[in-house]
C-alpha cells in the first residue's frame, strides 16, 4: 500500500492522461488542479462512461465528474481514484481531500434530492406529502442548520434557486410562490380534507421532529394534547 507521501510525489499508473489534461506537467502539481463538480452518474445512465477516466477500471458503479480549475477540462472518475490520487481544491493533504470529497458528495446528493422534489412540486397538482415533509429537512442539511427560520430571510432567493434548480428569476412567479408555500405552508398544497400522517414540522426543526417520533406509541388523546404543547413550544423563540 503506497503511503500518502508516495502518492504526492510519484505519478500513479494511469496518471499520464490526467497530467496531459492538466496545466502543470508534474504530477505533484497536476493532481492539485482538479475539483469535484458535484455531478455524479450511476451505471445505467445513458451518459455513463465506459470506465474510470483515470485508471481505466470498467467495473465502477458510479462516476464523478472532476474539472480542472485552470483550463476547464473535465473527466469522469471512479470515487476510489478521486480519493486516492487527487487533492481537491482548498486543502493540503490527501486525507483532508478525502474528507472534503465525502462532504461534497453528501452535499451534491442533497442538492439532487432537492431538485427532484422541486420538479415534482412544479409538475404535480398535489405533490407527495413525503416530499413536503422532506423539503425543510433537506434544506437544513444542505445549509447545515437545525432550523430554517434564522436563514429564511437572508437566503430566501438561494433556497428558491436550489429547489427550483435554477435562479428564481428564471421561473414564473407562480413557481416561486409554490415553493414558498411548500416550505412555509405545506398543507395549502394538499387536496381538500387531506390529513397529514404527522404534524407538519416547524420549518425543519430536527429536535422536535425526533421528540414527536418517540411519542407515536402514546394514546391518541395524549398525543393530540402533546402536539398542541409542541406547537406552542415551537413558536416560543427562547425554547
Ligand atoms: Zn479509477
Amino acid at each position: 500500500m503506497p503511503t500518502s507521501a508516495d502518492l504526492l510525489t510519484r505519478p500513479p499508473k494511469g496518471a499520464t492522461e490526467l497530467i496531459a489534461a492538466s496545466v502543470a506537467r508534474e504530477w505533484a502539481e497536476a493532481q492539485r488542479e482538479w475539483d469535484f463538480t458535484g455531478d455524479t452518474l450511476d451505471d445505467g445512465d445513458p451518459e455513463f462512461p465506459d470506465a474510470c477516466g483515470f485508471c481505466g477500471e470498467r467495473n465502477i458503479r458510479t462516476a464523478h465528474q472532476v474539472q480542472n480549475r485552470l483550463n476547464g477540462h473535465t473527466r469522469w472518475l471512479g470515487s476510489e481514484c478521486i480519493k486516492r490520487y487527487l487533492i481537491l481544491g482548498g486543502v493540503e493533504t490527501l486525507e483532508d481531500s478525502q474528507r472534503l470529497f465525502q462532504r461534497q458528495l453528501k452535499r451534491a446528493a442533497t442538492r439532487r434530492a432537492l431538485g427532484d422534489i422541486g420538479l415534482r412540486l412544479l409538475s404535480e397538482e398535489y405533490p407527495p406529502w413525503e416530499d413536503l415533509a422532506a423539503l425543510p429537512r433537506l434544506l437544513c442539511r444542505y445549509y447545515d442548520v437545525r432550523s430554517l427560520v434564522p436563514i429564511l430571510h437572508d437566503h430566501w432567493s438561494d433556497i428558491l434557486g436550489l429547489v427550483l434548480g435554477a435562479p428564481p428569476d428564471a421561473f414564473f412567479a407562480g413557481d416561486v410562490e409554490r415553493v414558498r408555500a411548500a416550505i412555509l405552508e405545506p398543507r395549502t398544497l394538499m387536496p381538500p380534507g387531506f390529513k397529514p400522517p404527522r404534524q407538519p414540522r416547524g420549518l425543519g426543526s430536527w429536535g422536535s421532529q425526533r421528540r414527536r417520533h418517540t411519542r407515536v406509541t402514546t394514546t391518541v388523546s395524549a398525543t393530540t394534547s402533546q402536539r398542541g404543547a409542541d406547537r406552542e413550544r415551537e413558536s416560543d423563540p427562547d425554547h
